[in-house]
């Protein structure tokens, strides 16, 4: 018998959906899917085209973009060798500049487009402007970088004696691993202003045949109470004494014969006297000079690249941006590892007095100006350190020879004290860097939780101003030898050149 046919009931007025009951309706994304589903083949692309490139510069770069990298590195370590403070740093940039016609600023001037300027503060932070041809209420380019590096700066009376040793006391300056600035070669560098007001420039242990100076550390023989102190207190802030000398004039009963006779030299050499070193800048900084690291030749190892290398790329890139519609400005500040404070530091007006002065005989104020003004905070990043591959998070952690570094946020703990750039303005950073063929990545300071640190963002983003952190990923930051790979530098130059030199940021 055949099986009777279901027949509809009359009285339905919905259609009935032929399926089996139990199976879920299709989505649109999954029908979607279905119809663009790529052959296994196609993947490859796919995931080029979905996922986020980061890779080694060399894949990115041209024959000739890697020899100018390497020309331009070696520029910079001629600079490093110039310039291992931040009053040199000054000198060093201004000698530069004023090879590209850069004049010193004038308050009472009106500046017109093409003029170049720039401002010394105090002998140890500087302003390079060059006047766009747009007007200034279209706002400013900033890039501020920071001169200064950790140290060890003398104390204002240092100079003692102690078993026939003579030595400085010392207070280090910034945040420093101090048992790694001991057993070095150091020499000294900076002012002394005598008691009549006449100033005198010192840099002793540099040229090669010249002495250096030298802070001791104990034998592992009779370190048996030190080494059972913690790698922070292994060796002491007040343990940081510098050896200056040992030989003592001749006369047996005088007391202090040794300290008398390093007076003696000093005296002859510099024109002080021991009361002079209450007025006095001196800083003990490594003697080495810059050189290149590695059998490729692909690194530079030398003391202050944190932050001399964003120093030295923005203010060359400040130097060959001409003919820019915004007028650019390129800052190298002082006193950034301890706070940014004191008047040469970027807490201080500074950037924003001179801007009012720039802006002035225009009839406007700084407020006219800074509305529009955007700024890159110029400074190092963290590397990933695969012998230390514990304290970054891999994914988020910039890595050496993957181009210039950009840090959305820096901070400590819950991004305490950071400028965290808004999504709006990275977007437009983005853009500017993949348009001007920039390889960059991106980093944060380590893990969370881990440590932490700032930059002169938070400073310059309390002008109101938006500001992001870009720089070059640096290992053993802030020891006395740090290592920054080449064409990480070159990459932060072509990314601060396409900033002050490029057009709108859109
Ligand atoms: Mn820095
Ligand atoms: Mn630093």
């Amino acid at each position: 018998m055949p099986r009777k046919k279901k027949t509809e009931t009359p009285t339905q007025t919905e259609p009935v959906e032929k399926r089996k009951p139990g199976r879920p309706k299709k989505t649109e994304a999954e029908k979607a899917l279905k119809k663009e589903a790529p052959k296994s083949d196609e993947y490859e692309a796919l995931k080029e085209k979905l996922f986020m490139q980061n890779k080694h510069a060399e894949f990115s770069m041209s024959v000739s973009e890697i020899t100018k990298s390497n020309l331009f590195c070696n520029g910079y370590k001629q600079f490093l060798d110039n310039a291992k403070t931040e009053r040199e740093a000054v000198n060093e940039a201004v000698r530069i500049a004023r090879t590209f016609g850069y004049e010193p600023f004038d308050r009472k001037k009106k500046y017109a487009a093409g003029d170049k300027i720039y401002h010394v503060n105090r002998g140890k932070a500087v302003i390079f402007a060059s006047i766009g041809t747009r007007p200034l209420t279209d706002g400013v380019r900033i890039v501020a970088s920071h001169i200064d590096a950790p140290r060890i700066d003398l104390k204002p009376n240092p100079l003692y004696e102690d078993c026939d040793i003579a030595l400085f006391k010392t207070h280090y300056y910034g945040g420093i691993k101090k048992y790694q600035w001991t057993t070095i070669p150091l020499a000294l560098h900076g002012v002394v202003v005598r008691k009549d007001g006449s100033t005198v420039d010192i840099v002793y242990g540099e040229d090669e045949r010249e002495p250096k100076l030298y802070i001791s550390d104990l034998l592992p023989h009779l370190a048996k109470d030190q080494s059972s102190r913690t790698l922070s207190g292994g060796i002491l802030g007040e343990e940081l004494n510098i050896i200056v000398g040992s030989r003592p004039v001749k006369n047996e009963k005088l007391g202090d014969k040794v300290k008398l006779n390093i007076m003696r030299i000093l005296n002859e050499k510099y024109g002080i006297v021991e009361e002079d070193f209450l007025s006095a800048e001196l800083e003990a900084v490594p003697a080495f000079k810059a050189c290149d690291i590695g059998f490729d030749e692909s690194m530079i190892g030398a003391y202050g690249h944190d932050d001399r290398v964003c120093a030295y790329t923005s203010l060359m890139a400040q130097m060959y941006g001409v003919n820019n519609e915004y007028t650019s400005i390129c800052v190298l500040a002082d006193k950034e590892e301890i706070g940014s404070v004191g008047a040469t530091g970027l807490n201080s007006d500074y950037i924003k007095n001179f801007i009012t002065s720039l802006a002035r005989p225009y009839g406007l104020d700084s407020y006219d100006v800074l509305e529009n003004t955007v700024c890159i905070s110029a400074d190092v990043s963290v590397a990933h350190d695969p012998t230390w591959a514990s304290v970054t998070e891999k994914r988020n952690a910039a890595q050496l020879n993957r181009g210039v570094c950009m840090t959305k946020y820096t901070g400590a703990g819950g991004k305490s004290g950071s400028n965290d750039a808004s999504a709006e303005f990275c977007g437009k950073i983005r853009r500017m860097l993949d348009n001007a063929g920039v390889v960059w990545q991106t980093g944060e300071l380590g893990k969370v939780d881990q440590g932490g640190g700032g930059t002169v963002a938070r400073y310059v983003a309390s002008m109101e101003i938006d500001v992001i952190d870009m720089g070059i990923p640096v290992l053993s930051m802030h020891s006395p030898y740090e290592l920054v790979a080449k064409y990480d530098v070159y990459m932060a130059y072509k990314a601060f050149l396409a900033f002050v030199a490029g057009g709108e940021l859109k």
